[in-house]
């Protein structure tokens, strides 16, 4: 018989990337009890993969900019389904955040006057991406990992939370076990900050890692009551490798075409010239994304469903100067000599621009007391994100976020307790481990990220997603014949079973929210409605039980609107990672 250890905060804070951790630093910073879990260890984050860079209207380099700038270009880039309130506040507000890590001790990179250096990203009218080299995201991790040692946050970083605990609309905290040792816990607490991440792992192709971003923002969400806002608009990054398995998705740096990379078919063809004459390799991400998704889809992709990325004209020298990451990996993971031979690229799951759907003033969902930041809230990105404004969002609103529930934690007349809601969450793990059944977990994770892969990826058709709802309901079918093992597996085996149900309702949200909208927008691209069609200026509002929810996005102030840039902007030496 398992044990069961109880726990309680005022505030629990569940993930340990940067979003989660911000929020956890200012509710300390506010002197209130706060407890930080994740499922995956603190220095190892998703987080710390991001490369280059966050935005704020510093105007170091570039003394016009301004946030309203900042929030033009976002709202520009977003193909106008970001909310204007939201991305305002992460406008104004970036430059704080950016002092705060600063003050911390993180080692921006800065000019030979001390001012912090700033860089484009494509889509920017200015120079505002504050960087570290290309490990910015590693450096932040690092930076709030210190500051929250400093201010004594508690962090436990081997609870996977299996369910948060509800009643009567309101949140009391949250249910799950120790991935080491598989000892539960209920967490009691008056509020809850869901900081979860993304659902990108559910594409074959994908930049991150096993065991993350399975979609579990999604399962604890809607199951605790709250909806989900664009699920279909994923950000696929135009070049990720296929081999090996372990690493498909592994992204190969924009960088590499903007030195000078060439794409070609299987049949050596320089495919570009056909998608985009004048700008070739150095067109939009979005654009050259889909080139190389057409090429695969219509058979002209090599024979393991890629094109091929060649960079064997350019000089040696260059490579290993402006490109020594790439050379690195490519030697690393397959032993490929990038001088000598072409890369084999496929486009990859990349950013969840939907999650959570949030309010704009505090980033609260509809469950009383349950707020979500970082990847796994919405509404920051719309169709398309703008390089570098993920990390910005989860600084501004992990602050927000923080003081809120806080305040939240402090007006709460009497503290919530649900005998019924603790049961269901224990019997759910008890049925789990109890099952007898034969099939695996990765083999039906597989089917999933084969079937969004196919039917949901960068080009979609109400026949395929029909198709892909039907694989889908085929792979749900199987559940109850899943087999967890922990004595021979470890708890790992359990932790999987819950990545495989998250997963399971995170595909389903995107392929009717897909489904739904019936247009070409941003990352969306209808092979069927090949146009963007001005009435879904609207966010699909997916719940578990109602369906779609189409909300009408609201206007962008005209101050900001006229800040737009007109017509596409230029992508030349401007990274977009
Ligand atoms: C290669 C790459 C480069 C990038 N570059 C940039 C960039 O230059 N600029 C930029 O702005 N963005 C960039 N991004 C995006 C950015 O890194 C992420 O969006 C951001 O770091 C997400 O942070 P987060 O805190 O929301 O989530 P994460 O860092 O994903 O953290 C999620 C946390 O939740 C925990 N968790 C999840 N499920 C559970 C559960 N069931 N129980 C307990 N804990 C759980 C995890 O263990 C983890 O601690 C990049 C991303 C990648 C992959």
């Amino acid at each position: 018989v398992n044990t069961e250890r109880k726990l309680s905060a005022s505030v629990l804070v569940i993930g340990t990337g940067g979003a989660g951790l911000r929020a956890a630093i200012e509710l300390r910073q506010q002197g209130i009890d706060v407890l930080a879990v994740g499922k995956r260890r603190k220095y190892d984050a998703h987080t710390t993969l991001a490369a280059g860079g966050i935005n704020a209207a510093l105007g170091t380099m570039d003394p016009e900019d301004s946030w309203q700038q900042h929030a033009a270009d976002t709202i520009k880039e977003s193909y106008q389904l970001a909310d204007p309130a939201i991305v305002e506040t992460v406008a104004r507000n970036a430059p704080q955040g950016i002092r705060e890590l600063e003050e911390w001790g993180m080692p921006f990179a800065r000019e030979a006057d001390g001012r912090i250096s700033q860089r484009f990203f494509g889509a920017h009218k200015y120079r505002r991406t504050c960087f570290a080299g290309d490990y910015t995201g590693l450096e932040i991790q690092r930076t709030l990992l210190r500051r929250a040692s400093e201010v004594r946050v508690p962090i436990v970083d081997t609870v996977y939370i299996s369910r948060l605990l509800v009643a009567e609309g309101q949140v009391f905290g949250a249910y799950g076990f120790d991935v080491v040792d598989g000892t539960r816990v209920v967490i009691h607490a008056d509020a809850v900050i869901l900081a979860t991440g993304g659902h990108t792992r559910i594409w074959r192709q994908t930049s991150s890692r096993r065991d993350e971003n399975t979609g579990d923002s999604f399962r604890l969400a809607v199951l605790a009551g709250a909806r989900i806002r664009d699920a279909e608009l994923v950000q696929f990054h135009p070049s990720g490798i296929l081999e090996p398995a372990d690493a498909a998705g592994l992204l190969i740096s924009e960088a590499a075409r903007g030195e000078g990379g060439i794409l070609r078919n299987a049949a050596g063809e320089r495919f570009m010239s056909r998608y985009d004459p004048e700008r070739m390799e150095l067109s939009t991400r979005d654009r050259v994304a889909l080139a190389i998704s057409t090429e695969i889809s219509e058979g002209r992709g090599t024979a393991k469903g890629g094109v091929l990325l060649d960079l064997t004209h350019l000089d040696r020298d260059v490579i290993l100067t402006r490109l020594p990451r790439v050379y690195r990996n490519m030697l690393d993971v397959q032993m490929l000599d990038i001088t000598k031979d072409p890369i084999e690229i496929a486009p990859t799951a990349h950013y969840s621009m939907g999650g959570v759907w949030v309010r704009a003033e505090d980033h609260g969902t509809d469950v009383a007391g349950l707020y979500a930041i970082g990847e796994a809230s919405s509404g920051t990105h719309g169709a398309n994100r703008l390089g570098g404004n993920s990390l910005a969002e989860l600084l501004v609103y992990g602050r927000i976020v923080g003081q809120a529930a806080a305040a939240y934690s402090q007006g709460l007349a009497a503290q919530l307790r649900n005998r019924a809601a603790v049961n269901e969450a224990r019997q759910e793990l008890d049925e789990l481990l109890a099952g007898r059944g034969y099939d695996n977990v990765r083999s039906m994770q597989r089917a999933i990220r084969d079937l969004m892969t196919e039917h949901a990826g960068v080009i979609r058709s109400e026949q395929g997603l029909g198709r892909g709802l039907e694989k889908l309901a085929a792979v749900e079918a199987r559940l109850p014949d899943l087999a967890v093992h922990p004595d021979i597996a470890g708890f790992d085996d359990l932790a999987h079973a819950l990545d495989l149900k998250g997963s399971l309702i995170a595909a389903r949200a995107t392929l009717e929210s897909a489904l739904a909208r019936r247009e070409t927008r941003g990352a969306q691209n209808r092979s069927d409605y090949p146009e963007l069609d001005p009435a879904l200026k609207v966010n699909m509002v997916w719940s578990l039980d109602g369906g779609i929810e189409q909300q009408p996005v609201p206007d962008t102030p005209a101050e900001i609107a006229a800040l737009e840039l007109p017509g596409e902007d230029s992508v030349v030496g401007k990274l977009v990672e």
